[in-house]
């Protein structure tokens, strides 16, 4: 297993790395059993989010006895100072350890959001203090936008990015080429997620072997089974260049499986009539539907100016959209289940993909 220097800190991380997004779904034996066939295989670095319920302690408890060996990573949504120091408190005591490697703000999908972490209150000030402190080592912020990235390095400091980099989505292999030289000039780790795009990207010895030729310092994917693990750490030992034939190839095979609901970012649709963020909203049903993420995306919902109760289902967007994503019949779905206190039924059996 490849390891890298994670930016300009002390730490070294596996080319792979394991995600927490799974860890919730699943007993702690089959994620002990994972953890233990990555460890054997080389990898190092285990990273997941406030957001994925009970997936710290899960992990916490696969590398018991291991601490020194493995690097601990994890991540708010909270926006609020007060909030997200309560999270750090409780990620340090899930993990089992007395000190967490990397601890990011997740998920800062828009500037306002960005501006509120930064204000004075905000919970960007959590992490540093708990970094001055001693109990996190690096603060970090993930997020979709390249833009919204380069404007938090102008704001403050931070050690590590998590962004998005896969060949599907349309702003994670445009923006991440121009990210990742930006990250290299300032020496800020590279954490790279979704390289699977929730299983959109079809065959995934392709998806992960494009990852690695990209060359963040890292790239967590979530795997259900130690057989998916398997695959992905072949990947990782193979790594041969992926060619353009092969992802074209391979999109056209994940496009005729089913997966026409995902929206690539492209901002063809992007004047609405009626004002509605249509990619953003897309974005939110997805974390509701794929990741379970209700009250985080409902959060989101309540906070719009425009919200989807403005739709009048003209069909523009969907006219526009290059990919036929099926916009009113996914809004339409979306107006329900972002409703505050509906209970998303259907989502419990619901099959999970590798993201
Ligand atoms: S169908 Fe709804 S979301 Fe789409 S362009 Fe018309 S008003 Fe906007
Ligand atoms: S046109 Fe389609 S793929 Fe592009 S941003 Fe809009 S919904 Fe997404």
């Amino acid at each position: 297993m490849q390891r890298n220097k994670l930016g300009n800190t002390s730490l070294e991380v596996s080319r792979l790395g394991l995600g927490g997004i799974p860890f919730q779904y699943i007993s702690q034996k089959e994620t002990s059993d994972i953890i233990g066939t990555a460890r054997e295989r080389g990898v190092n670095l285990f990273y997941t989010s406030r957001m994925y319920r009970d997936s710290e302690n899960k992990i916490g408890l696969a590398v018991r006895g291991q601490r020194d060996q493995v690097v601990l990573g994890t991540s708010t949504h909270k926006r609020k100072k007060t909030d997200a120091l309560r999270e750090v408190r409780e990620s340090l005591g899930n993990f089992g350890t007395d000190v967490i490697d990397v601890y990011s703000l997740h998920n800062v999908l828009t500037m306002a959001v960005l501006k509120e972490i930064m204000s004075p209150g905000g919970s960007y000030h959590a992490l540093e203090e708990m970094r001055v402190a001693g109990f996190i080592k690096h603060v970090g912020i993930s997020a979709h936008q390249p833009e919204t990235i380069l404007a938090a390095l102008e704001m403050a400091a931070f050690d590590v990015v998590e962004f998005p980099l896969n060949y599907v989505d349309r702003e994670a292999h445009e923006g991440s080429e121009k990210l990742l030289e930006e990250l290299r000039r300032r020496g800020i780790g590279y954490v790279s997620i979704k390289p699977m795009v929730f299983g959109y990207a079809g065959n995934a010895d392709i998806a992960m072997r494009y990852v690695f030729n990209c060359g963040p310092d890292s790239t967590v994917v979530g795997t259900y089974n130690v057989e998916e693990l398997n695959q992905n750490l072949d990947s990782e030992a193979d790594a041969r260049p992926v060619s353009r034939e092969e992802i074209l190839d391979t999109i056209a095979e994940s496009e005729k499986k089913c997966f026409k609901v995902f929206c690539r970012r492209c901002d063809t649709c992007i004047e609405c009539p009626q004002g509605i963020d249509i990619r953003q909203m897309l974005r939110w049903y997805e974390y509701f539907d794929r990741y379970h993420s209700t009250d985080w995306a409902r959060e989101q919902y309540r906070m719009l100016k425009r919200n989807l109760e403005a739709c009048d289902n003209c069909g523009i967007c969907e006219r526009e959209c290059p990919y036929h994503i099926p916009i009113k019949r996914e809004f339409a779905r979306a107006k329900v289940d972002l409703l505050p206190r509906r209970s998303p039924k259907r989502l419990v059996k619901k099959k999970l993909f590798g993201d």
